[in-house]
């Protein structure tokens, strides 16, 4: 492991690895069992805990830094979002840092139903599909259907060609 003490509070006991991103050991951090719990189950976080985070946040190790960065956001008080406005992270470690795509984005179609990965759904109206050609018939489905960060959007194919549609104009089948 690269560091014998959590990098986030300093404690030495039950370290473990936890990556921000799977499988890349610079998007991580050695962290102890209490602040792992505490990031697995943000119900049970103790802010005073990571008061830590003023220090540790200015690590050299950007998976510290982005994971200060995750934990500061989850905690509504003052003195938190005061070191998040202090922090710097570069865009590109931004990216990651944030909370995993899907988290707290919810695409839902014309009845509120909430669409996932992989559903089929049928379009509620005919679509002219811009740049196609074509329209897309009411009633069409789409099978296997991929969310995007917009919650208003998903991709899928029509007439073999991948487009965006509104979630708006979708029922799920
Ligand atoms: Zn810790």
């Amino acid at each position: 492991m690269r560091s014998d003490i959590c990098e986030l509070c300093g404690s030495s006991k039950d370290l473990s690895v936890y990556e921000l991103v799977s499988g890349d050991e610079e998007k991580s951090a050695v962290v102890c069992a209490t602040c792992k719990g505490m990031i697995e189950n943000p119900d049970t976080l103790e802010p005073n805990h990571f008061r830590c985070l003023s220090d540790s946040m200015w690590s050299e190790q950007i998976g510290v830094q982005a994971l200060s960065y995750r934990i500061l956001k989850r905690i509504d008080e003052d003195w938190a979002r005061s070191l998040v406005d202090m922090m710097y992270l570069e865009d590109s470690v931004l990216e990651w840092a944030e909370d995993s795509k899907g988290s707290d984005i919810v695409h839902k179609d014309s009845n509120g139903t909430t669409l996932n990965e992989g559903d089929t759904v049928t379009l509620i109206k005919d679509l002219d599909v811009k740049g196609a050609g074509f329209t897309a018939k009411r009633g069409t489905a789409v099978r296997n259907i991929r969310l995007t960060d917009n919650p208003e959007q998903i991709e899928g194919k029509v007439n073999g060609v991948q487009i965006v549609l509104l979630t708006k104009f979708l029922k799920k089948a």
